[in-house]
């Protein structure tokens, strides 16, 4: 089921350029009623589940009812995060509650190094080299058809 905002925690973003639900989106669904400052989903059933939403709004105002693989039947999931870990707190039907406390990283924020340290491979949008090929292999050259 895709995900959905309780309107009685949500603050609108205090009336930021954009929210941090908009911004994160990958589909462009969520909207901000900027009468009311609550934000809602646009088109539900364009909303593939990523969660991105749910995870970042800094007021756990965003929830989903997820895949019973991941959460349990009729449960619901909440995440909140820190600087370097994410608490997942599980509510099942019957009102049990779980949580569940995972690091989400290993290395300073800001330190990643998006090319590795290799050279950048073409800029040419039609090469079939990937970012960082061929260094990244270790083979000076690759085949191409
Ligand atoms: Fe509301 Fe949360 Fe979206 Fe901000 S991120 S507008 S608080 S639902
Ligand atoms: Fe967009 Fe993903 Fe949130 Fe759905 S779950 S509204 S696709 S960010």
């Amino acid at each position: 089921m895709p995900s959905y905002v309780i309107p009685d925690k949500c603050d609108g973003c205090k009336a930021l350029d954009k929210t941090a639900c908009q911004y994160i989106c990958p589909n462009d669904l969520m909207v901000l009623d900027k009468e009311k400052m609550k934000a809602y989903n646009q088109d539900p059933a364009m909303c593939w589940e990523c969660m991105c939403c749910v995870k970042i709004c800094p007021v756990q105002a965003m929830e989903l009812r997820g895949y019973a693989d991941f959460m349990p039947l009729n449960g619901m999931v909440t995440p909140m995060r820190s600087s370097d870990s994410i608490l997942w707190t599980i509510k099942f039907r019957n009102g049990t509650l779980k949580r569940f406390k995972f690091p989400i990283r290993t290395t300073p924020e800001g330190s990643a190094v998006p090319d590795g340290g290799f050279a950048s491979g073409s800029d040419d949008l039609k090469s079939p080299l990937l970012f960082t090929e061929p260094e990244s292999t270790k083979c000076a050259e690759l085949p191409s058809l």
